[in-house]
Formats: C-alpha cells, sequence, structure tokens
C-alpha cells in the first residue's frame, strides 16, 4: 500500500543500545499506581543523540545554532532512500551515479539496518559516511542526510571530520534510523526532534510514506 506511513525509528528502551561514552536511556514509574499513587508518572534520562534523533549545528560546530532552530522542512518532505553496498562506508564513487541534487533528503540504507540493530550491544562495525562523501554531499547541496546506525561518522574513522563536513554546509542530520522495511526510492519525510533549546541534538520520530 502506497499510502500507509511506516516507522522508521527504533523503539526507546531500558537497556537499547547506545554511543559509547554517552549515558545510556533510563526510565521508571515516578509515581505508580500499583504503589497507591492516582497516576502513572515517569521519569528518564537520557543523552539527547538517543536512538533515532536529530544532530545540531552546535554538536560539532561552537556557537552553531541548536536543534531548537531547525526550519521544520529540513525535516519534513520528499526524500530519497539510496541502498548503499559497500559494507564499510558511504564512499563518494557510489554516491556519483545516483545523480544527487541541490536540496534533496537522503536517507542511506545499508546493512546496518540488517544487521546492528538485532543487538543491544554497539556495532564498532557500522556502514558511516566516509568524510570524502560527506563533502560531496556538501558540494551537492543536499538539505538533510539520513543515516541508520548511531552516527554519519564512523567509530574508529572520520567521526569528527564527516560531522564538521555536513553540519559545516548547513546539512541537517537524522541518525538512529531503521530502513529494513524499506526499498531504495521516493519517499515523504515526517522527522520531528523536540524543540530543546540550544541542544546539540534530540530524539525524534521518523516515518515515511512511498510516492504513488
Ligand atoms: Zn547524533
Amino acid at each position: 500500500m502506497s499510502d500507509e506511513w511506516i516507522d522508521i525509528s527504533v523503539p526507546v528502551r531500558n537497556g537499547m543500545v547506545h554511543w559509547p561514552g554517552d549515558p545510556a536511556f533510563h526510565i521508571e514509574r515516578a509515581e505508580d499506581q500499583d504503589k497507591g499513587d492516582q497516576a502513572n508518572v515517569s521519569r528518564m534520562s537520557l543523552g539527547v543523540h538517543t536512538g533515532t534523533h536529530m544532530d545540531a549545528p552546535v554538536h560539532y560546530i561552537r556557537n552553531a545554532p541548536g536543534i531548537d532552530a531547525m526550519p521544520i522542512d529540513a525535516a519534513i518532505g520528499p526524500a530519497r532512500v539510496i541502498a548503499i553496498q559497500d559494507d564499510q562506508s558511504v564512499k563518494r564513487a557510489e554516491l556519483i551515479p545516483h545523480s544527487i541534487q541541490r536540496g534533496e533528503r537522503i536517507l542511506f540504507r545499508t546493512k546496518n539496518s540488517e544487521h546492528s540493530w538485532s543487538s543491544d550491544q554497539f556495532d564498532e562495525n557500522f556502514v558511516y559516511i566516509s568524510r570524502d562523501a560527506a563533502r560531496y554531499l556538501a558540494e551537492c547541496g543536499v538539505r538533510t542526510v539520513g543515516v541508520d546506525y548511531l552516527s554519519v561518522g564512523g567509530y574508529r574513522n572520520d567521526g569528527p571530520e564527516t560531522h564538521e563536513a555536513l553540519l559545516g554546509a548547513g546539512i541537517w542530520i537524522i541518525e538512529g534510523l531503521n530502513l529494513r522495511e524499506i526499498e531504495p526510492g521516493d519517499y515523504d519525510l515526517i522527522c520531528l526532534p523536540l524543540k530543546l533549546d540550544g541542544s546539540d541534538g534530540s530524539p525524534a520520530r521518523a516515518v515515511l510514506r512511498r510516492k504513488s
């Protein structure tokens, strides 16, 4: 069915995977009907780069805008899902044949969507965007880039360089997508981070609908 919205967010729950060194997610009942309280009210603690989330320019660039400054249409509108064959990183040579256009919202579906989310252990070998491909995306002038694990940059390679190349070019970043159910092609995207004042990132809910 082409008119159905498909959830591409990951569940947020105790024990879920997080970036090494970032705060773990934790939620618990602060008020609990089972303990005589009138209502159930939960309290949570988390890093703002938990699960499916967006990065703001200030994540890597001093004094740059926070997530509350994101133009709403950076993450709502047409988006293209590109399947990446390389099982190490997204590389410029694999992107060139896709004729990426200025203003596009591009989501990369890699082997991460099949493998990395099946475990609560952090996958150090996830497919990331190489710094060279990040610079190419900046040259193309894309609006938004989405990836299917916890960072656009690699665990060992190109972490700061890829973030700086994208964020420095004014590209908005969605991380932590699960694109397992998604075929490559054209979609409508809705992704909304919380309006966290000046924050370097925020959890978000993201959904896609196939263009008919
Ligand atoms: Zn992030």
